[in-house]
């Protein structure tokens, strides 16, 4: 059995214990499922990843982490396509699929820090919190939030553009608004004004609405390697 078969058991088993299984709309339902037979539970606990209990499987500590990961890959991938690529619809869970085979395991971090530690899935279930996600906690706030929720003289880094309207996403571009900018917002009314490093840009409340910034201390940005 190869470590892909290994991931879907350990993701099935995660969202069985989470109840969240049932509900065919959610997450993992649309992926490539493996069938799951006694023989490829079998295997996987002789992988030493799950224990058996009575009638059903446990998670044995190394299980639990893999499961652990895995989901919160999955999820923030899920979080990546809808909020950073504005994808939607089945497509979402079309690209998370492949994605949670395909983002490092390195790189989480670094995209968990980028979309601002969320705590749940576009779907509303919880992503597992890893190491950034406690540091975060511990230190200022630092959340990502939208550029319209700046308050008028508040400073923070631009985190992602989310648009798949790249005429729009070439004009931000031409002003010099990009990733790792910093932002200060100068005005919110009749249109939102701010300052993008050296310049001045007037923005619509629609264009405002897909800029993400990071608010919190400089030193917590993080850009995938
Ligand atoms: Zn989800
Ligand atoms: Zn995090």
């Amino acid at each position: 059995m190869n470590k892909r078969e290994i991931d879907e058991v350990l993701e099935w088993m995660w969202m069985s214990r989470e109840g969240s299984q049932a509900d065919n709309s959610n997450d993992l339902a649309e992926c490539d499922r493996v069938n799951i037979t006694d023989g490829i539970l079998a295997d996987v606990e002789a992988a030493g990843y799950i224990l058996r209990r009575g009638n059903e499987f446990v998670f044995t500590p190394k299980g639990e982490s893999e499961a652990s990961d895995l989901i919160r890959r999955h999820r923030l991938a899920e979080r990546i396509v809808v909020d950073v690529l504005g994808v939607g619809g089945r497509e979402v869970e079309d690209t998370a699929c492949e994605f949670e085979h395909v983002i490092a395991p390195r790189l989480t971090e670094s995209i968990c820090t980028l979309l601002g530690h969320p705590r749940s899935c576009p779907h509303g279930l919880p992503i597992p919190e890893g190491r950034c996600c406690r540091e975060a906690r511990q230190s200022v706030e630092s959340v990502v939030v939208p550029l319209s929720a700046l308050k008028i003289g508040e400073e923070a880094y631009l985190a992602y553009i989310s648009t798949r309207d790249y005429p729009r996403l070439q004009k931000l571009i031409s002003f010099g608004i990009s990733p790792g900018i910093r932002i200060k917002m100068l005005q919110k009314f009749p249109t939102y004004v701010i300052q993008a490093e050296h310049t001045q840009v007037a923005l619509e409340e629609k264009v405002a609405n897909c800029i993400y910034l990071w608010r919190g201390r400089r030193q917590e940005r993080r850009t995938p390697a």
